[in-house]
């Protein structure tokens, strides 16, 4: 018996629970909250949206009618529910029960996973699907917890509260942050927008669609080929990382058309243009898409801080230059902990070490899914896959997971491993590439506490697809385990067969002994 548990429902967790459902593999999707989405279940800011193009961020395998060039988070939710009902996925989801722990148990050749509510099952691989931004990353500044006014994470907004006629205060200004302030420009009495340093930033020409258009996009063909046209524009942009390499002419380009876009709006505001240009290459942080933003801060009522926030009274934040700001309300769009990787799921391999111990504080995978001695377990948008349309990425790892899976059916393999030289040599010419990516030259959300880019992949995706395509086997190590039945558990009264923890002795025999259940066996 070949079981898989997911760990997480967002884009990730539905790609992998598709692909195994069409590979005739049993799985159950685990989702620590009530809805799925992952982070477009978590993220429903005032003027949320994908700033990539609809037909491109979706999958390979299911088309549909979208409203926007680039949708809102209630039409993306609604995408996913559908794929999820097209699919006829939807029973193997196991919702307000989130993973904790998984333990590899060499004997038995699966891991025990340890639930929220207190229970134990077993699985043959785990797919963590937690994502990357799932920790919200709240400041340490002095004085925060003693703000009187309202105050949240933009991944936790308090939708109870009327912003209508508010002294607002949103601090940063990456993806989220630039959103935010265009949706509350419009209603709030005063808005302060703190920047810590700028981001590089694009117009995304976001529009909805005319009918015409959402004609030509349901017939297959004109999907398809809208979906191919990003998907060319973003291998041929990216080839070979260069326009995020400073030097190039490709880099220049891309910085060139931000300058441009900075002198046009800010024309008759020198202040401002300088204030939002940053003093970094392009594509030392992720850039920006949003349009509007700039337009924004030209507002009387708007008014750019560019600062970091020194602390916080009662009333108010006080900036770097020692000003003080009076507010009522304090959105914290502060980006995530993206680089501490998995830190919702703690992960024991062969000989009882952690995942955590093995990285030290420096995650890597191979291709961005597997570690040396944790077997059968597979990470999606794992270390260094941060590159490009995220969906692409997300079903080119589920597809080399499932492949893998699939041969374990098909030979009997009860588990593979990744060899250690093809981990380090891969990554070896990772962080190689990477030295000349403008990342490494500025302050980013890419790196771990020591400065290692963590989190990019070097070059255009289609890269990563065909590594994933030719290494899987050349890195893969099996192992089969033959397996004896030395006892048997019933399912539980509610049907669920849950192993028992206590029974784990049973397996530490050899490796020719190990428990199985009731159900295996029928
Ligand atoms: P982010 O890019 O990390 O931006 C966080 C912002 O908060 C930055 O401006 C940062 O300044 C500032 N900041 C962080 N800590 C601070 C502190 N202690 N004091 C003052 N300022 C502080 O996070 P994000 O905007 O949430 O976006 C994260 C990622 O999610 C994006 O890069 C993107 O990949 C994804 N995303 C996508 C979409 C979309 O598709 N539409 C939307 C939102 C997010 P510094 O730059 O100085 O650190």
């Amino acid at each position: 018996m070949l079981r898989v548990a997911i760990v997480g429902s967002g884009f990730g967790g539905i790609a992998a629970a598709v692909r195994l459902k069409q590979a005739g593999i049993t799985f159950t999707v685990f989702e620590r909250s009530d809805d799925l989405g992952g982070v477009w279940n978590e993220n429903t800011y005032p003027g949320v949206e994908v700033d990539n193009f609809a037909h491109w961020y979706s999958f390979s395998f299911r088309t549909y009618d979208w409203s926007r060039t680039h949708p809102g988070q209630k039409e993306l939710k609604d995408y996913l529910n559908d794929t999820v009902d097209k699919f006829g996925v939807r029973e193997h989801f196991r919702f307000g029960n989130a993973v904790e722990r998984i333990e590899w148990d060499e004997n038995a050749q699966w891991y025990w996973v340890h639930l929220s509510d207190g229970s134990t099952e077993t699985f043959e691989f785990v797919v963590s699907a937690v994502g990357l931004f799932n920790k919200p990353r709240i400041p340490e500044w002095p004085g925060l917890e003693r703000f009187q006014g309202i105050k949240f994470h933009s991944a936790r907004w308090e939708h109870q509260h009327d912003l209508t006629g508010k002294r607002v205060a949103v601090v940063g200004t990456g993806s989220t942050g630039v959103q935010i302030v265009n949706a509350l420009a419009p209603i709030v009495g005063q808005l302060t927008v703190f920047q810590r340093e700028p981001g590089w930033l694009f117009s995304k020409g976001e529009h909805v669609f005319t009918s015409e258009e959402r004609r030509r996009f349901s017939r297959t063909l004109g999907y398809r080929w809208q979906r191919f046209k990003y998907f060319y524009r973003e291998q041929t942009k990216g080839w070979g990382g260069k326009n995020l390499q400073p030097g190039t002419p490709q880099n220049a380009k891309a910085q060139a058309a931000c300058e441009r876009y900075i002198a046009k709006v800010f024309k008759d505001r020198p202040d401002l243009a300088k204030a939002v240009t940053p003093d970094y290459p392009y594509g030392g942080k992720r850039q920006v898409l949003a349009s509007g933003f700039y337009e924004s801060l030209l507002l009387g009522h708007v008014t750019l801080v560019p600062q970091a926030v020194e602390r916080v009274t009662e009333t108010g934040i006080v900036d770097a230059e020692g000003i003080t700001h009076e507010v009522d309300v304090l959105v914290m769009a502060t980006g995530f902990e993206a680089a501490d990787y998995l830190n919702t799921l703690e992960v024991i391999g062969r000989g009882g070490r952690s995942l955590r111990e093995a990285w030290n504080g420096e995650p890597e995978a191979f291709l961005g899914i597997s570690v040396p001695d944790f077997p059968n377990f597979g990470i999606l948008y794992g270390p260094n896959t941060n590159q490009g349309n995220v969906i692409f990425g997300l079903e080119t790892s589920v597809n080399y997971v499932v492949r893998n899976l699939k041969r374990m059916k098909r030979t009997g393999v009860t588990s593979i491993d990744v060899r250690r030289s093809h981990f380090v040599i891969y990554n070896r010419w990772l962080q190689r590439r990477l030295a000349k990516s403008a990342l490494a030259k500025a302050k980013n959300y890419h790196k771990s506490a020591s400065g290692r880019l963590v989190l990019p992949f070097p070059t255009n995706m289609g890269w990563y697809w065909v590594f994933c395509r030719i290494f899987r086997r050349w890195a893969a190590v099996d192992y089969r385990v033959e397996r004896k039945v030395v006892a048997i558990e019933q399912p539980a009264e509610d049907g669920v067969v849950r192993s028992n923890p206590a029974n784990r002795h049973l397996g530490s025999g050899g490796p020719e002994v190990i428990v199985r259940f009731a159900k295996d066996n029928q």
